[in-house]
């Protein structure tokens, strides 16, 4: 993926609409090759420049667009953000004809205690966009989201929504790590690093690892805290690792 010089004749996809909500955080929503099919919580993978990176798809399959939800690197660590943000609409990018990844959604499972770090959140909106518009029913979806500041969430808003209307099977709960920070000040939630929460919530949604996978997805650090509490628990966790641990 991180090969620069490929002889491969990628096609070439327009920014149809770009959403930013903070100096790092922003939605791309670009068009969607014919035939380019995924299930949700798959990634796509798209470059500029011949540098190219795993996004997982924030949209359900049946939307018209890939919807994705980015956070940028500041050069020089980061290497194809910095190019991303600076596309506006109806620049392109390549797009690798297939989607891939595991970390998808397993039925099977009646309960669900999806974990995420900010973008880690991407591959759930889509399991749940999905699973509402399929008119699905039996499971259960726990989301604990955590960010370091309120302005991070971004799709709060949606889940927020989410669980008020189906309150049967969606609980939503947001969690910021410095309460204290000035952007933080009216923040009435949770706190505490979302991998500090997550032993109180698996008890206080009375989880039992018989019939629950737990899905942990986005800062390493955070995959392997949720592995180490719920995972001596005997809980099933599924994981999506962004990015490594230096
Ligand atoms: C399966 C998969 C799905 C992914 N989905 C998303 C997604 O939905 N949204 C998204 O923004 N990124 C996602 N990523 C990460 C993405 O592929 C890139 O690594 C990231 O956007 C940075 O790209 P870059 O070229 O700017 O920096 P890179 O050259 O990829 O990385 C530079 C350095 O930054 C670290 N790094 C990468 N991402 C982050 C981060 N978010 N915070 C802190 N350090 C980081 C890397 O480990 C490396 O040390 C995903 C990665 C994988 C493997």
């Amino acid at each position: 993926m991180q090969n620069k010089n490929r002889t491969l004749n990628l096609e070439k996809v327009s920014i149809v609409n770009r959403i930013d909500y903070t100096d790092d955080l922003c939605s791309l929503f670009i068009e969607k090759p014919v035939n380019f099919t995924f299930k949700p919580g798959q990634y796509c993978t798209i470059g500029v420049d011949g540098i190219e990176r795993a996004y997982s798809i924030v949209s359900a399959p049946h939307e018209k667009y890939l919807e994705l939800f980015v956070e940028l690197v500041p050069y020089p660590d980061g290497i194809l953000t910095p190019l991303l943000f600076n596309l506006k609409i109806m620049d392109k990018v390549t797009i690798r004809p297939r989607a891939k990844g595991l970390f998808t959604f397993k039925k099977e499972y009646i309960n669900h205690l999806l974990v995420a770090t900010v973008t880690g959140i991407v591959p759930y909106i889509s399991y749940i966009r999905d699973y509402i518009y399929n008119a699905g029913s039996g499971n259960n979806f726990f989301i604990l989201l955590g960010a370091s500041y309120i302005d991070e969430f971004v799709y709060d808003l949606e889940l927020i929504d989410l669980a008020k209307t189906y309150p049967d099977f969606i609980k939503f709960v947001p969690t910021i790590s410095r309460p204290d920070a000035a952007k933080n000040i009216n923040w009435k939630g949770e706190t505490g690093r979302v991998n500090q929460i997550v032993e109180k919530y698996s008890n206080d949604f009375m989880l039992s690892p018989n019939d629950t996978l737990v899905s942990a997805c986005g800062h390493p650090g955070m995959i392997e805290n949720v592995k180490e509490i719920l995972g001596t628990k005997g809980f099933k966790i599924e994981e999506e690792r962004y990015w490594k641990e230096d």
